[in-house]
């Protein structure tokens, strides 16, 4: 049997070392299996792409894409899909996060037939700010409310999977990625496995707070249609809503007479329905925008170099 591991690089120059090393270790406990590691530079300005020729000149496990510029983690992960050879595939971060040692834990379960993929998650968030933890949290508790499919809170991007699996990710070839949302969304039967939180060994983290809330409403917009019921449900309530008001100035005006009065309130209600007609639009906007990119098909990534000849 055939083991891949898929590591998405970007700028991991510092942590890569420490992270070969220890996928060698592991391994070498794993005899059993013929291994393959496909690094997929993400389009680094560092040493990365250097190091990761360097171990493919000594290793020939060691299998490595190079993107063209940055196309992100997701574009990263489904090169790595699209690319391995194995019959179990499993994409780990190069930083140390997803810990090497719990492969054969998961290759064991594999084996047992009963499983399609192993996939992990952090029971704590131990070392991150707490901020992040906190809507984190709220992200995940929202989108098991509005979405089709089911997140599990603190799942990480570690999981192996059988070629079944991996068949089924590599099919779904849409532009807007969000992996978490395609793994739960393809099924199969998929194992947890509970780790305590791993800080990264070197390096800093990709993710600023702008550039994970960025991801949170692609994972939204990707998976679920929630917030354009929201807009429609707005809609159909101000209506109702207006249509009362209307009758009460109405009937007030026949009984009551009509001073001219209330200026200020008709701005107040007039702007105050006009932000909500905006942010609809714009919610509405942003899965336009997603169909534009989706109409262009664009490739997914550009790889520059390689050692491997698959597309
Ligand atoms: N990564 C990537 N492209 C990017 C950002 C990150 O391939 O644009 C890789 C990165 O090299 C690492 C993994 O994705 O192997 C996870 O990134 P990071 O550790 O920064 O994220 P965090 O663990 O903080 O969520
Ligand atoms: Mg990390």
């Amino acid at each position: 049997m055939k083991l891949s591991l898929i590591i998405p690089c970007y700028n991991e120059e510092e942590a890569l070392p420490t992270f070969y090393a220890a996928v060698c270790k592991t391994l070498e406990e794993l005899q059993e299996y013929q291994a393959e590691i496909l690094f997929v530079d993400d389009g680094s300005t560092d040493k990365t792409l250097f190091l990761v020729k360097a171990y493919a000149e000594r290793d020939p496990r060691v299998k490595y894409l190079s993107f063209s510029r940055n196309f992100g983690k997701e574009a990263a992960m489904y090169a790595g899909f699209c690319n391995v050879t194995g019959d179990y595939a499993a994409v780990m971060d190069a930083d140390m996060q997803d810990p090497p040692e719990l492969l054969k834990q998961m290759l064991e379960i594999l084996e047992g037939g009963e499983y399609d993929s192993v996939a992990t998650r952090r029971v704590t968030r131990k070392g991150e700010p707490k901020i992040r933890s906190f809507f984190a949290r709220g992200f995940y508790k929202l989108m098991g409310k509005i979405s089709d499919v089911d997140l599990v809170d603190g799942a990480r991007d570690f999981r192996l999977m059988n070629r079944k699996m991996i068949d089924a990710v590599v099919q779904m070839s849409e532009t807007n990625r969000f992996s978490k949302g395609i793994f739960g969304w393809i099924g199969f039967k998929t194992y947890w496995l509970e780790y305590e939180n791993v800080q990264r060994v070197a390096g800093e983290s990709k993710w600023s707070f702008w550039k994970l809330l960025r991801y949170s409403m692609e994972g939204i917009t990707n998976f679920s249609d929630a917030p354009l019921k929201i807009s429609s449900w707005s809609g159909l309530f101000f209506t109702f809503a207006s249509l009362v008001a209307l009758l009460v100035v109405f009937i007030r005006a026949l009984c009551f007479g009509d001073p001219v009065a209330g200026w200020p309130s008709t701005v107040c209600i007039i702007l105050f329905v006009g932000g909500i007609q905006l942010f609809c639009l714009g919610m509405l906007g942003q899965y336009v925008s997603k169909i534009f990119r989706e109409t262009k098909k664009r490739p997914i990534y550009i790889v520059s170099e390689k050692n491997i000849d698959r597309k």
